[in-house]
């Protein structure tokens, strides 16, 4: 009988753990409301969304959303509050996590996520008119000229250890001009949560619960938990800061329809009355009009990370204008000037059959090269200190096809990202 009772209480524990995405933006946005100062910020900073977005309207979807001629770099500091007294290998692990979840990032906001095919090559056959979408934002790690008092210098990472965010606030001004995530412990209920619509200026943050950020084996006490073990959560949540809302938004079914104005105030989302959880099969969840199903990947449902793999074009157009009207928020000078960098070296092939040559033009003291795949995994990652040769061949023979990305960081804290692609 005690057996029984104790398998009784395993099988509990895994069914509280076996949670279904929950988001505290709502919660969030109330709190930001009944402040008063923060809610005049909040509205200055819509009426300039609507400012951008109406210029949009204007022009057509061209240059910059198709070819993205010029990559839109962001500035990103993470901070594990709770982490202050690790030792230095967990802050080391704790570091390429960040970049294993900013990699994540990089690939769901370009739409070189691996799962993207499921929606080109079949999904999107029950969606007619239905585009993906892709912001084409760079997300960095800042390295250069960190805010005084954090002790970081200039070639580290802004990732930063115990810093307490005003004694656990979501902002800090300390830290304006960043896209900030803070990771730390939210409970079990709440997976993360973002101003919908957020403020660099104000050092504004999107928190994720410990157990739902990057990917992996993670770090001591900031395990990934599945089913939110693969980075979406903070794709989901940088959504709300770029100005993004829950398709199932309101929650009805409502009559005279105006998209541009109600729901998500998204047009090529199809309106839902309520959110999809764990993961839908395609083309069994019904949406508001007998004519369309719901959009249950799209990133801004509630379903479990593996079945979230897609925005589109509508949001991509939100999104961007409400980049274009926080752009200048952002911090000019924490990323490198990566045009040194990027002109002192060149990869050849591209495309390459598997293995390709670094060749600088100058000899630097020493460098680190880590090749990536498109889910952010590192596939190579390789130290060469005090080389005399300007030349590296890099052999990944047994990697597949597809694109890749190789950072190279010099030791003075110089970092490049090319794409490469292997055929
Ligand atoms: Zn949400």
């Amino acid at each position: 009988m005690k057996l029984k009772l104790s398998l009784l209480w395993l099988i509990v524990i895994q069914i509280s753990f076996a949670q279904q995405r929950t988001c505290g933006m709502e919660q969030k946005m109330q709190q930001i409301m009944n402040d008063p100062i923060a809610r005049q910020q909040y509205l200055q900073q819509q009426a300039q969304f609507e400012v951008e977005l109406q210029k949009m309207a204007t022009l057509s979807r061209n240059s910059n959303a198709v070819n993205n001629v010029q990559t839109i770099r962001i500035p990103v500091a993470v901070h594990y509050p709770s982490a202050g007294a690790v030792t230095e290998s967990v802050k080391t692990c704790l570091r390429a996590l960040a970049q294993n979840q900013i990699n994540i990032l990089n690939a769901d906001y370009n739409a070189t996520n691996a799962d993207i095919v499921n929606f080109t090559e079949n999904d999107a056959s029950f969606y007619p008119g239905i585009s993906v979408g892709n912001l084409g934002v760079q997300f960095e790690l800042a390295t250069e000229n960190h805010p005084a008092g954090t002790g970081l210098t200039n070639g580290q990472v802004a990732v930063t250890f115990g810093t307490d965010f005003l004694s656990g606030a979501d902002s800090d001004p300390t830290w304006a001009g960043y896209m900030n995530m803070v990771v730390r412990n939210e409970g079990s209920s709440i997976l993360g949560y973002s101003p919908l619509g957020g403020s660099p200026a104000s050092g504004h943050t999107v928190v994720i619960n410990r157990f739902a950020f990057g990917s992996g084996s993670g770090c001591a006490g900031f395990v990934p938990a599945a089913p939110f073990n693969l980075g979406r959560t903070l794709t989901h949540e940088l959504g709300h800061f770029f100005n993004l809302d829950h398709t199932f938004n309101n929650g009805t079914c409502s009559t005279n329809t105006n998209c541009n104005t109600q729901g998500d105030r998204v047009c090529d989302t199809p309106e839902v009355a309520s959110e999809s959880y764990e993961c839908p099969e395609v083309g069994t969840v019904g949406s508001c009009s007998f004519e369309q199903f719901a959009l249950t990947m799209n990133y801004m449902d509630y379903v479990d990370d593996a079945c979230m793999y897609m925005f589109t074009l509508g949001q991509e157009n939100r999104m961007r204008a409400y980049y274009n009207a926080i752009v200048s928020q952002f911090s000019t000078t924490a990323l490198s000037n990566n045009e040194v960098l990027d002109n002192n070296f060149k990869i050849y092939p591209n495309p390459s059959k598997g293995s390709f040559t670094i060749e600088f033009k100058e000899l630097t003291n020493s460098y680190a090269v880590e090749v990536y795949d498109i889910t952010g995994k590192v596939i190579y990652d390789n130290n060469f200190e005090l080389t005399s040769s300007l030349v590296q061949t890099i052999n990944l023979e047994n990697t597949g096809s597809g694109v890749y990305f190789v950072n190279i960081k010099t030791d003075n804290g110089l970092l490049i990202t090319k794409k490469i692609v292997m055929e």
